[in-house]
């Protein structure tokens, strides 16, 4: 039901950038290697999300719309083998319950595409159209019939950063993925997909920040570590511009972050954070993923051991660095 979109929505879509984030990694599980985001006033007036991937097949389209018609998740284990970024089936019909969401898709071998325009989760129109291999989102009027949580959201500032930063930590995680962010016309993010995360890292930060970055690697039985750090003089007052990926998805853990500064010892300056990107591959196995609903926060097991892999590898790097 509608209702039910709504509540589901309350947990999955906060603000625009949530609404950029689902999106975004459905294209990236389509398998496109160009995603173009649009996007207006912070997303309050506009989102559009642009993928090349594999399409939606025409008699599938409204099926994506229902809550948990798509969902991967088969029984109870697969909550553990999570490889695609989406598995609940939820985001598509919790977007359209709130906002006025219009897609187009085509798949590769198909003689037509479909669009469908749905407005605050009703279907409104379903018409055939182009054979665009790939899928286009355009969001508008987010929140239009949630006064709430239209009241809750913050600056267009605020709102905007929160974007950028998810698509930093989605192009840093997706360095073969050419992404491309742009604000109001203006082109705020522009990466090549060629495969070269220190690439994506000077388009981030500058190219002279990210030469003070090292590359970082280390592994043990259960665990492979891959990733840049910068120096001890390239910091930032926030531990924000830390991104820790596990299996491909950017999490937050508190205790893996504190474990990555902790390997610095003395050498940063009080309230100083290094900028990192941290690739961690593990069995599936040892994370749940499932912990909440927007699927940043994640538990481990042998996070302790996880730890001290970080710890010594950040401790040793930076001292290799300075003989
Ligand atoms: P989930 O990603 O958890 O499966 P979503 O609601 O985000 O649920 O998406 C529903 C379904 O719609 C997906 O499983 C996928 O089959 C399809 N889909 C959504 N966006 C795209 C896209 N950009 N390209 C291809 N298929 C898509
Ligand atoms: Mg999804």
């Amino acid at each position: 039901t509608v209702l039910a979109n709504q509540i589901a929505a309350g947990e999955v879509i906060e603000r625009p950038a949530s609404v950029i984030k689902e999106l975004v990694e459905n294209a990236i599980d389509a398998q496109a290697s160009k995603i173009d985001i649009l996007v207006e006033e912070a997303g309050t007036k506009s989102i559009t999300i642009i993928d090349n991937g594999d399409g939606i097949a025409p008699e599938q389209v409204t099926r994506a719309f229902l809550r948990h018609a798509t969902s991967k998740i088969v029984d109870r284990n697969d909550l553990f083998r999570v490889h695609s970024l989406g598995f609940r089936g939820e985001a598509l019909p919790s977007i359209a319950s709130v906002a006025d969401v219009v897609l187009e898709t085509a798949v590769a071998s198909a003689k037509q595409g479909k669009k469908v325009h749905y407005r605050g989760g009703e279907l409104i129109e379903e018409i055939g159209t182009s054979a665009r291999q790939g899928t286009s989102v355009k969001v508008t009027d987010l929140f239009f019939n949630t006064p709430a949580r239209l009241k809750y959201l913050k600056s267009q500032h605020t709102e905007l950063a929160q974007i950028v930063d998810i698509i930093n930590r989605l192009s840093l995680s997706h360095p073969d993925i050419a992404f491309r962010l742009t604000h109001n016309d203006h082109a705020i993010l522009t990466s090549v997909g060629n495969g070269n995360v220190q690439q994506v890292l000077a388009t981030i930060y500058g190219v002279q920040q990210a030469r003070k970055m090292v590359a970082l690697e280390a592994e043990n039985a259960d665990f492979k570590l891959k990733g840049y750090i910068s120096l001890p003089e390239l910091t930032r007052a926030s531990r924000n511009y830390i991104s820790i990926l596990i299996n491909g998805r950017y999490i937050k853990n508190y205790q893996l972050t504190k474990a990555l500064v902790k390997g610095y010892g003395s050498k940063l300056m009080v309230g100083r954070f290094p900028l990192a990107v941290l690739e961690i591959d593990m069995d599936p196995l040892l994370v749940d993923v499932n912990v909440h609903p927007q699927k940043h926060e994640v538990r481990l097991s042998k996070e302790e051991q996880l730890m001290s892999l970080i710890e010594e590898a950040v401790a040793q790097r930076l001292g290799s660095e300075n003989l």
